[in-house]
């Protein structure tokens, strides 16, 4: 069985980020990108399922412009065996809203043809956490979010899922789509030899036209700002004082 793993390029998640001089959006010039962290966790599921057996051959995916290839060469230098690298590049006015990305990762689920497909449960950068839901919708394909444990068996797959009351687990018929939480696993880093062999890993480029993909959106991005300055607390010295307050200044007693 093929798993195929959808990897997205983002902004480091240790960088401040700011946003642009001229508020078209948030700075990426000179800054540190690195894989989406859920997206490493993908990744790493989908090499331990190959590393057990249950799986054959982990394909990486990304959407994005040329510097993503460096993202997929993470994910090759990981362990994954090739990669695809849909090539788009990003207007910031017009950025690739979650369903126009699930419409690619269709497209290229339906030529590539897994068992399993993994995606990070949101990208921090957008944080929208609805692509692979919607990638599940599109392919009609049973879907396991937020996975904090996943278990192949046959032509099926047991997924723990981390919901609000504690931990759900549910039996998906395969293909299907899982998502991934922060305590799936623990990702490894690429060791110095597999950085070397993942030079010599297949990249395979195609474009949303290649794949018969519309991803015009209606959405415009007009103007980014930084959110306001949150203004400096006070410390009261009584419960008085702070029903006052609350009555005289918040207005909500
Ligand atoms: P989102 O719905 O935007 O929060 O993204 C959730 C997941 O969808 C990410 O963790 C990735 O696995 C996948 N994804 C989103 N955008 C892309 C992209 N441009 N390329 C590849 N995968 C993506």
């Amino acid at each position: 069985m093929k798993i195929l793993v959808a990897v997205k390029r983002v902004v480091d998640y240790a960088v401040k980020v700011r946003v642009r001089p001229d508020l078209t959006g948030v700075e990426t010039a000179n800054v540190k990108m690195s894989m989406n962290p859920f997206c490493e966790i993908a990744v790493e599921e989908a090499l331990r399922l190959r590393e057990a057996g249950a799986a054959a051959e982990v394909v990486a995916a990304t959407i994005g412009p040329a510097q993503s290839a460096d993202t997929l060469r993470t994910a090759l230098a990981m362990g994954a065996d090739r990669a695809v690298h849909v090539l788009h590049n990003p207007d910031p006015a017009r950025p690739l809203l979650p369903l126009a990305v699930a419409k690619i990762l269709r497209a290229v689920a339906l030529r590539e043809n897994p068992g399993l497909v993994i995606l990070g449960k949101q990208a921090i950068d957008d944080d929208c956490n609805q692509t692979g839901q919607m990638l599940a919708g599109l392919l009609n394909w049973p879907q396991g979010t937020f996975a904090s444990k996943v278990i192949l068996d046959k032509e099926k797959a047991i997924v723990e899922r981390e919901v609000d009351g504690g931990i759900e687990t549910i039996c998906l018929d395969l293909p299907a789509v899982i998502t991934t939480d922060l305590r799936l696993n623990q990702p490894r880093y690429a060791t110095l030899p597999n950085i070397m062999k993942a030079k010599s890993k297949v990249i395979k480029k195609v474009t949303p036209e290649d794949l018969n993909v519309d991803i015009r959106s209606d959405m415009e991005v007009v103007q980014v700002t930084e959110p306001p300055k949150r203004k400096a607390g006070v410390i009261l010295s009584s419960v008085d004082d702070l029903l006052d307050k609350l009555k005289n200044e918040a207005h909500v007693l």
